[in-house]
This record gives structure tokens, sequence and C-alpha cells, in this order.
């Protein structure tokens, strides 16, 4: 092509350079997580609670609310939220994930629910600076972790009531019992396994929902973790997600074998994976940063250890891994955001890739800070408690593989 010739549209029109409203966004959250979070990262760390105050303060300008998605969801490229997830996470992750962790109930409530339902109900999941809330979103049960087909927890309707009635148990749920709102996903017709299931909300206050034992963590300890009994927990018929005739219809196809598209719990992991990578990409930056800086200060037999190549050489590898998983991450966040389908499982590469690396990166910062990166004196330590949940939850690295082994041979592998 001579420089005469105009480029085509679609070379114009690709670019990984961030806008000017980009850029202020993610200098905005940057600024909050390291004047608010960071400073108070160690102590929640060691409560291990739920960070209200902080949460309180994040509320007030806008960082936890109707107000982010607000200010994340109509930016066409689908960045903002992922970047300002990367700096929420930069600041700490167990406080990052006491502030995203009422999303995955929202992300449940937009992919599932009428437009009345989420009118009705997301904004009830973070309540008001005032009066802060939390949702919490249940799938996870003691025999259902990976396999989310098996989950034992049923809703049955009881149609002279128009309510469901839902029975079972949640394990490992963040924000479990404490939420306002829980969005439980119930086994409608169990023999059908993933296709037989649906979303219900419960709302704030209802009887039989109680929450189980709150599980003592090896990292985002400041997010609470707890399980959830449902003992006839009684909701209206409008508290299903997405309507009874919309499940009606589904579960027809599904008792013929037909296929009946999306499934509750799963397409709210799918969306979310992109985001759940960013997060992982803010702790293994976090270490990344502070290895770099301690490497060139830090001096034996005379000089930096940074001159010595194999601390380089780990640095290099660190930046380099960490910016090839935020490519990915962003190639995910664009992908769905401009309904561009997942054909690799493109979520699931971004989540699984983004965990990996942030396992690494961490224990790699461990490594060039020696001692110092074994002890709670510095901040390392934590981070690599911290990572290692991004390979555990919202599936396993092993479940990204499968999804994505999947995708990628058409075939159905177990
Ligand atoms: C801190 C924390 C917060 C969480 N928050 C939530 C939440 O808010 N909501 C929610 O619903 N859940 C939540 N979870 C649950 C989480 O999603 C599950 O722990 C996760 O899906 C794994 O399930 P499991 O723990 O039962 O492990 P298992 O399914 O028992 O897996 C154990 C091991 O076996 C491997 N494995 C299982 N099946 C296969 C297979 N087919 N092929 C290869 N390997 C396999 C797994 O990869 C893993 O290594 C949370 C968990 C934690 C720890």
């Amino acid at each position: 092509m001579t420089t005469t010739e105009a480029a085509p549209e679609t070379a114009v029109k690709f670019s990984l350079e961030l806008n000017e409203e980009q850029l202020q966004f993610q200098q905005w959250v940057h600024g909050f997580a390291e004047d608010v979070i960071r400073p108070a990262a160690a102590e929640w760390d060691e409560r291990e609670e739920t960070p209200w105050p902080i949460l309180q303060e994040a509320a007030k300008i806008g960082l936890y609310g109707t107000d982010l998605i607000a200010a994340t969801m109509p930016d066409p490229t689908g960045l903002t939220l992922p970047i300002g997830i990367e700096e929420l996470f930069w600041g700490d992750a167990g406080i990052g994930m006491a502030l995203m962790g009422s999303m995955l109930a929202v992300a449940a409530i937009t992919g599932n629910g009428t437009p009345q339902q989420m009118g009705e109900w997301v904004g009830q999941c973070f309540g008001t600076p005032d009066n802060i809330q939390l949702g919490a979103f249940c799938v996870s049960e003691p025999d259902a972790g990976s396999d989310v087909s098996a989950l034992k927890t049923t809703a049955v309707y009881d149609e002279a009531k128009d309510e469901w009635v839902l029975n079972g148990q949640k394990s490992w749920i963040s924000n479990g019992g404490i939420a306002a709102v829980h969005v439980i996903v119930a086994a409608v017709e169990p023999d059908l396994g993933s296709r037989g299931q649906a979303s219900f909300v419960v709302p704030p206050g209802t009887a039989g929902l109680t929450q189980g034992k709150k599980f003592q963590k090896h990292g985002i300890r400041a997010s609470h973790t707890a399980e959830v009994f449902l003992d006839d927990v009684r909701v209206p018929g409008s508290c299903l997600l997405g309507g009874k005739e919309k499940l009606d219809a589904r579960l027809a196809k599904a008792r013929e074998g037909a296929s009946t598209g999306t499934q509750a719990a799963l397409s709210t992991f799918e969306a979310t994976r992109p985001a759940v990578g960013a997060m992982a990409l803010g702790v293994a930056r976090a270490a990344y940063e502070y290895a770099l800086d301690y490497a060139k200060e830090r001096e034996q037999f005379g000089r930096a250890i940074i001159e010595n190549q194999s601390i380089a050489f780990m640095l290099v590898d660190m930046k380099m891994e960490i910016d090839a998983a935020r490519l990915l991450v962003w190639r995910a966040a664009w992908m769905a955001k401009n309904r561009v389908p997942f054909t690799a499982a493109e979520g699931s590469m971004s989540k699984l890739k983004a965990g990996e690396v942030a396992v690494w990166a961490t224990e790699r910062a461990m490594q060039v800070l020696g001692g110092m990166g074994y002890v709670r004196e510095t901040p390392v330590e934590r981070w690599h408690r911290d990572a290692k949940i991004f390979t555990i939850f919202e599936g396993t690295s092993e479940i990204q593989r499968l999804v994505i082994s999947r995708a990628i041979s058409g075939m159905r592998l177990s």
C-alpha cells in the first residue's frame, strides 16, 4: 500500500491507546486505591472483616454503587470497567473483592433479569452511602463446585400463592448471609442438570435464609465468605429472574433435548470472567512494581540486586507476562461489549491467563525480595496469599481449560 492510499476502515479503527475519559477514570480509581485502600489493606487483612468504612467512602465518591455502573457501562470499547478493576485490586485484593462482590449479584440480575427486575434489584445490591448494602451470588454448594450441573438446592413453584419455595445449602459465598440481596441459582427440574436451573432474587430480610459458617481464608481476607442455608425460603413469583413464561419455554425445550442457549450460572460466569482477569492483573502488577523498586534499591555484594541478570530477567518476564495477560483481558472485555461471540472461550482464556500470572508473579516478587518478601513487613507476602484465589473461584484453572478445550475442538470433552 502506498502512503497516498486510504487505509481500510478497519485498520484505522484499531487502537490500544486509552482515550481521555478512560485515562481520567483510571487515574481517579488509582488515586482512591493509593490514598484509601492501600493504607488500610494490612489492617483489614488481619481483621478478616468486611471493611464497611471503606465501602462507604467508595460509595460517597461513586466507586461503589450504580454510579460505577453508569460510569463504566456506556464505554463502547468495554475497557473502562477492567481498567478500573485493575486499579482497585492494585490497591488491595481483599478490599477490592469487598467492593466488587456485589457486582456478581448485579451481573446475574442484569444477565438474566427483565428490565423491571433490574430496576428493582440492582440498586438494592448497593444501598446508599449512608446505608451500605451488599449483593451475593449463590451458586456453589458443598457437593457442587466445579460441577454446577449437580446443584441440590431446589426451587418449587407454589401456584396457589404464586411463590417459589427454595431449599438447600450454598457454600463459599462472597457476602453470603450479610448481603441484602441474595441471587440463588436453584434446580427447578433437577433431572435436566444445568438446563433445569433458574436464578431467584431473595429480597432483604426474607425468612428462612441464614448464614452458616464464615470461612477463615488464606487470602482476600477482607472479603466475607460464608455458607448460606435456605430453609423453606418463600419468594414472590416476580423474583424468578427472567420470568416464568421464559423459564417454562426453556424447560419445555430442554425436556425435548433441544438446545436452550445460555444457562443461568454459566452465562453469569462467562460475562464476569474478563473482570476477574482484571482483578488478578491488579495484584500481579502491584507485586511487579514493588519488586522492581526493591531490586533497584537493595544492595548485596556492593551493588543493586537488579544488576544481577537473574533478578533483572525475572522482572522482565513478570512485566511481559502481565502485559500479555492484560491484552487477553482487554480483548475479552471488548468482545463481550461488542457482542462478538467467544468462539474460543476468550473470556475463560483471559481469566485463566491472568489468574495464573498473578500466582506466578507474586511468587517471583517474593523471590526478588528474599526474606523481606516472606514476612508481613512488606505487602508482597499478602499479595502472594491473595493471588491464589484467581486460579480457584469463578471456575478453577482446570475448568477454564476444559471450557476452552471444548470451544476449540467443538467436542464434548470431559
Ligand atoms: C474465597 C472464595 C469465594 C467464592 N465466592 C463464591 C461466590 O460468591 N459464589 C459462588 O457461587 N461460589 C463462590 N466460590 C466457590 C468457587 O467458585 C468454587 O470453590 C470453585 O468453583 C471450585 O469448586 P470446589 O471448591 O468445590 O472445588 P472442586 O470442584 O471440588 O475441585 C477440586 C479440584 O478438582 C479439579 N476438578 C474438578 N472437576 C474437574 C474436571 N472435570 N477436570 C479437571 N479437574 C477438575 C478442580 O479444578 C480443583 O483443582 C468462592 C470460593 C472461594 C474460595
